[in-house]
């Protein structure tokens, strides 16, 4: 009998990303190999774990030999990193996607040649530019860094004119060398994702799209699939279909979108799978960690259709007492073994239900015995109105 020899997977970061991508990769029979900086890397816990800097290439160089394909639980890998491998191994997303994913004037520039709509943008790198991208932007605007943020991170949120010295301070230091990006802020009615799959064979699919509520910029809550919005979801699809084929992506990734007066705007793009997309582990037949796995390993996509409402509740900075959620019907718990940190991403929590009224009392009795009731209030109310 010869040996069968399993696939395996190389993942570039350790975190929560890595940990679920791990666990959906297993029942496949694809193994996984992990790759962060820090020995205490949470996925490490569920995989083998190497742990080296990014520009360790000795140690690069053993890890593509390990591997038959890498991919990226984290988009910030230095382009260095991601050219090295590509040399040696599969790199899916490939490196220019990710770079183009990693510089918020660079995606915006590609979202607009996509035919993806944005709120109007200008790179600044001094205070005279500051100035200049003010006069034409106007105000309410938001200064961001343009590598590097995350999570509301590397963001000066604008009011009026006047406040363009104090966003400088906040800012300006990190002008240099890889700049900032003045944006029009967006006063839109709700945030949206699609996330979407596109195959090596350039098969493409994606979820339903996701209502998303932010606090300080970090996501919060989740509900999918969205409130019924008209023609939003063949819109979306659409936009991001132009978006994988134009960078020729393989995997998984989210288009983070706003709605204004019923249109659709790109705000970025995540070349990796989201956080606003973990609530397809239990709510979807195929979840996006599952068909990110079958994508970058050549595997036949999933059924990416829903089991009915899904709502996740993102646990930062501390996990709150599991036991109500444990006690729930069809709610699901995610500890991913990351010591508590102010603001941390520590876990979720899904809750599924098969129709709008079983969600609305699953939502009502978990939110209370959890003392979460604002976690949700949003949600409520859509699924009220709905
Ligand atoms: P980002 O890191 O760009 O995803 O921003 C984090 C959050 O800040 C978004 O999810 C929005 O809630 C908010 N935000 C970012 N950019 C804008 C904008 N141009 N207008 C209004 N809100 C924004």
């Amino acid at each position: 009998m010869s040996a069968h020899r399993q696939p395996v997977l190389g993942i570039l970061g350790g975190g929560q990303l890595a940990r679920m991508l791990a666990l959906a990769a297993a029942p496949l029979g694809v193994r996984t190999v992990v790759v962060d900086g820090s020995p205490d890397a949470c996925a490490g816990q569920v995989a083998p774990l190497r742990v080296m800097p990014w520009n360790d290439y000795a140690g690069l160089e053993a890890f593509a030999h390990e591997v038959d394909a890498v991919t990226f639980d984290f988009e910030n890998v230095p382009a260095e990193t991601a050219a090295h491998l590509v040399e040696r191994v599969a790199v899916r997303p490939n490196p220019h996607a990710l770079a183009v994913a990693q510089d918020r004037v660079i995606e915006k520039t590609t979202f607009r040649e996509c035919g993806i709509p944005t709120a109007d943008f200008a790179p600044v790198a001094t205070r005279e530019e500051l100035d200049r991208a003010l006069a034409q932007i106007g105000a309410p605007a938001i200064l961001k860094t343009r590598r590097f943020g995350y999570d509301g991170k590397g963001q000066f949120r604008l009011k009026s004119l006047a406040d363009a010295d104090a966003a400088w301070v906040a800012l300006g230091p990190q002008a240099s060398p890889n700049g900032l990006i003045l944006e029009a802020f967006v006063p839109f009615q709700r945030e949206l994702s699609v996330i979407a799959v596109r195959g090596a064979d350039g098969e493409f699919r994606t979820w339903p799209l996701t209502r998303n509520w932010h606090v300080d910029g970090v996501l919060n809550l989740s509900l999918a699939p969205a409130e019924d919005l008209g023609n939003l979801q063949a819109k979306a699809d659409a936009l991001a279909c132009v978006l994988a084929e134009k960078l020729d992506y393989v995997g998984v990734f989210a288009l983070e979108l706003f709605v204004k007066d019923g249109e659709l705007l790109g705000n970025e793009m995540a070349p990796r799978v989201h956080n606003s997309g973990h609530w397809s582990i239990e709510g979807a037949y195929t979840s996006q960690f599952e068909n990110h796995v079958r994508a970058v390993m050549g595997i036949p996509l999933g059924d990416t259709g829903v089991r009915g409402l899904s709502v996740m509740f993102n646990w930062l900075g501390e996990l709150p007492d599991p036991a109500p959620l444990l006690r729930a019907t069809d709610a699901h718990w995610h500890d991913y073994g990351k010591a508590a940190r102010p603001g941390r991403k520590v876990g979720h929590a899904t809750v599924c239900a098969p129709d709008a009224a079983t969600m609305i009392a699953r939502l009502e009795t978990v939110s209370r015995a959890l003392g979460r009731e604002a976690q949700v209030a949003g949600a409520l109310e859509v699924l009220h109105a709905g």
